[in-house]
């Protein structure tokens, strides 16, 4: 078996996602919940496809729109972060690079501008004349450009975070998902400029021949993974007459099944639900009347 070879070979698909971090094992996951299964190289750099002829290539995310900007790989799982920055730094004439096939649903992140704790925050005018530390340089520049703000931007690989404390810039713009490591360098997060997840991305032009059909093929399985993924069983109890005010709060369900328990006026509920069921949810549900609420993950989905 041999390692990644220039170009990818026309009859396989070659997807490139992250060597280790935070997308690697989820990608590699969710490429395997599409009934995808690989043979390792040595070197740990390359998976063969052994179901499908599709290929892996582990490498660091930040080079993932580049292979496939050079035909090296022929889609990639990588954050919306990394592949919008990269497409802005490489575009000629505004013309898109990349394509964004589909959001995976995991690798959540916001790109946000946060300030000190002390700054007393009214509006995005704050930031005109000041120094901005970020690894997105093009994302911000274009933010602050569409905005009409006049702002230096810092460039910095890494450690943004701390860039305020240190005297390099007055604000900075960085991925953000909890927010502690912001509030951990006393930066508070005023304006969101990107929200990002993982997704799965592609050239612009469109695939030929066996790759095209490889593609459609993935896309299809991807699709019914995610939507496997979203679903969730939902269970409960409600009297008969609650029914039409507790029907409402399920927009996503399909269809419910509804059995009779103790004689006709007491029902059981389940209801296949396609949107996320929040505690907010299930607490609603609650006010309007179910009982014994139970969420249950879905293995398998055929209609
Ligand atoms: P590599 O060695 O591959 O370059 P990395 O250190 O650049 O790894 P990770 O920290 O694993 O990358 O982050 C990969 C992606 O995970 C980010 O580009 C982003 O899309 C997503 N992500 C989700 N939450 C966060 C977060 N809190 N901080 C940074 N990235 C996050
Ligand atoms: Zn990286």
């Amino acid at each position: 078996m041999s390692p990644a070879t220039p170009a990818a070979p026309r009859d396989r698909l070659r997807i490139a996602i992250q060597k280790s971090g935070r997308l690697a094992e989820p990608a590699r996951a969710l490429l395997a919940s599409c009934g995808l299964s690989w043979r390792e190289s040595r070197d740990r750099l390359f998976c063969y496809g052994e179901s499908l002829p599709i290929d892996l290539l582990l490498v660091r995310d930040d080079d993932i729109p580049g292979l496939i900007a050079d035909g090296v790989c022929d889609l990639g799982v990588v954050g919306r972060n990394v592949l919008s920055e990269q497409d802005l730094a490489g575009q000629t004439d505004s013309n898109a690079r990349f394509r964004e096939l589909r959001a995976l649903g995991f690798g959540g992140c916001r790109l946000d501008i946060a300030v000190p704790d002390s700054w007393s925050w009214t509006d995005a005018s704050q930031l005109a004349g000041k120094r901005i530390a970020t690894s997105y340089p093009q994302l911000l520049s274009k933010w602050l450009a569409g905005q009409g703000i006049d702002a230096q931007v810092v460039l910095l690989s890494g450690s943004v975070e701390i860039a305020p404390r240190l005297g390099q810039a007055d604000a900075i713009c960085d991925l953000v998902s909890s927010g502690a490591t912001l509030t951990a360098n006393q930066l508070k997060p005023v304006l969101t400029l990107l929200e990002s997840e993982a997704v799965l991305a592609g050239p612009a032009v469109d695939f030929e021949g066996m790759r095209a059909e490889l593609m459609e093929l993935l896309l299809r399985r991807l699709d019914g993974a995610l939507r496997i993924r979203r679903s969730k069983l939902l269970m409960f109890q409600a009297p008969r007459e609650l029914l039409p005010s507790l029907l409402p709060l399920l927009p996503d369900a399909e269809e419910p099944t509804v059995m009779q328990i103790d004689g006709e006026e007491r029902l059981a509920l389940q209801a296949l639900c396609h949107g996320a069921l929040t505690w907010q949810r299930l607490e609603d549900l609650k006010r309007a009347g179910a009982r014994g609420l139970m969420v249950l993950p879905v293995e398998g989905l055929l209609a």
